[in-house]
């Protein structure tokens, strides 16, 4: 069905995806799987459609990470990502539209163009609205139908916030269970794949199959503490309820920017919990205030370093003018082909922010702005961590230990494409994610209600402890 979809070109109008993988290698997939279903070898994923945001390799599939400086390049290796999707059957049909390089949060600083949010049609107004990002394209082909789910990065909010614009489940686990391994890094220390799908028990499986430790390929892939977190998942269903689930409310989370909608549904969340027995207490993540700028200086300093590859010989796009300057020999002709090539293969937001790293890395500012940005980081961890222990609810005597935390995934719901936010208010929609990046600590973002005011989608974010990625699962499938 998504394929027959698709071959109308009804996607063409969201540009959900870069590339699409032709139809006569999709039909043979599909042909293959439907033997191993009529033989009993069927797989787990076996004939299931995927797509895969823009910045996972995919052998002999373009992988552009939405740049120009990548715009041809066809990768002669799996990602870990891809690889066990396709070991468990998936069709991969197609590489997702992102923001350029996955810095951003709207999916509009791309080379090939804005992500429409398929919400935008149904939604009052019927201005084209943003799917969010920067795994917009991955986020909007889930929500319109075109895949059962699909698999996006975070590393500051890139799954969860997309996710909660077009009103599907976006996961992003723990830092280190799944593989980075063919996902271009954007901020290593941060950069977590994840996935999108339509329900938690999708989300589960998905997870089930893509967590497992790659150390071949990985130095920060780590042996997670499930054997199987879809079996762990299945089992809290059978055992537990929401009477034995303690909520977090962080107040620090309440920011003027917050939209009263979200504010209401996140009031109502808590009233609902407590109806059916859930305990709720609030606590405090005092460094929250913290986390904005210090993530944009460590995202950026490792943005800065990770894409000095991209220089037009060992990777990306090589400037014409660059054939002359190459005769001039390894001097000054040598340097104005990096620069050209450079000039020319990255955007705007990505010469900022490279720009912005390399300052905040420089001999005479790396005291003041990276390191204080690190020590700003161990802060917040141990902020979460306190949460978790029960050392940290200030109104509650009992230092209750908190499993779940709950809070809006964003400020606002999807805002309109043509609204040309200023970057402050762009990184501002950040605002809420970040701290779970910062902390390595799983977090998901649910879909919950529709917009009164705009009839577009609204979410909320839970966050648990560290390789608390099953509970975080059995928590957001009981609150949706
Ligand atoms: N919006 C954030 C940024 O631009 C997060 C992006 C992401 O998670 N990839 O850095």
């Amino acid at each position: 069905e998504s394929l027959l979809k698709i071959n109308k070109g009804s996607h063409n109008r969201l540009n959900c995806f870069i590339t699409l993988e032709d139809m006569h290698t999709l039909d043979s997939a599909i042909k293959h799987s439907q033997d191993r279903y009529n033989n009993g070898t069927e797989r787990r994923l076996e004939g299931i459609p995927i797509a895969l945001k823009d910045n996972y390799t995919t052998k002999g599939i373009k992988t552009t990470c939405a740049s120009k400086m990548l715009k041809d390049y066809v990768p002669t290796f799996d990602s870990t990502v891809a690889k066990l999707l396709k070991d468990e059957g998936a069709i991969i049909i197609g590489k997702t539209n992102m923001d350029e390089f996955a810095m951003g949060s709207s999916s509009t600083s791309g080379y090939f163009g804005s992500v429409v949010n398929p919400w935008s049609e149904k939604s009052k107004e019927k201005k084209e609205l943003v799917a969010g990002g920067s795994s917009g394209g991955s986020a909007a082909c889930v929500a319109a139908d075109y895949v059962l789910a699909s698999i996006g990065s975070d590393t500051g909010g890139s799954i969860r916030q997309p996710a909660a614009y077009c009103g599907v489940v976006g996961f992003k686990p723990s830092y280190g269970t799944i593989s980075r391994y063919g996902l271009i890094s954007y901020a290593s220390s941060l950069d977590t794949p994840g996935v999108f799908s339509k329900n938690v028990d999708d989300a589960s499986l998905l997870l089930d199959i893509l967590i497992k430790q790659d150390m071949d390929h990985d130095a920060t892939s780590i042996s997670s503490p499930f054997k199987s977190i879809d079996e762990s998942y299945q089992n809290y269903k059978k055992n537990k309820s929401i009477k034995d689930l303690v909520f977090g409310i962080p107040m620090d989370y309440l920011v003027k920017e917050l939209d009263q909608e979200i504010l209401d549904l996140w009031k109502k969340v808590v009233d609902d919990i407590e109806a059916a027995g859930g305990k709720v207490v609030p606590v405090s993540l005092p460094h929250t205030k913290y986390a904005l700028p210090s993530y944009y200086l460590l995202a950026t300093s490792e943005a800065s370093s990770n894409l000095a590859r991209f220089d037009g010989i060992r990777f990306g796009h090589r400037a014409s003018s660059s054939t002359n300057q190459a005769d001039e020999g390894w001097g000054q002709g040598l340097k104005q082909m990096y620069k050209d090539n450079r000039t020319e293969g990255f955007g705007e937001e990505v010469k900022k922010r490279i720009l912005l790293g390399t300052m905040a890395l420089s001999r005479g500012s790396i005291d003041n702005y990276y390191s204080k940005a690190q020590k700003i980081r161990r802060l917040i961890s141990q902020d979460f961590k306190s949460v978790f222990k029960g050392t940290n609810t200030p109104q509650d005597p009992t230092q209750i230990k908190v499993d779940v935390i709950i809070t809006p995934t964003s400020p606002t719901g999807a805002f309109e494409i043509d609204s040309h936010l200023d970057p402050i208010n762009m990184y501002i929609n950040d605002i809420m994610t970040i701290p779970s990046n910062m902390a390595g600590v799983p977090s998901v973002s649910i879909p919950l209600k529709l917009s009164k005011k705009n009839n577009t989608p609204l979410g909320l974010q839970l966050i648990s402890k560290r390789l608390n990625d099953d509970l975080l699962l059995f928590a957001s499938d009981l609150v949706m």
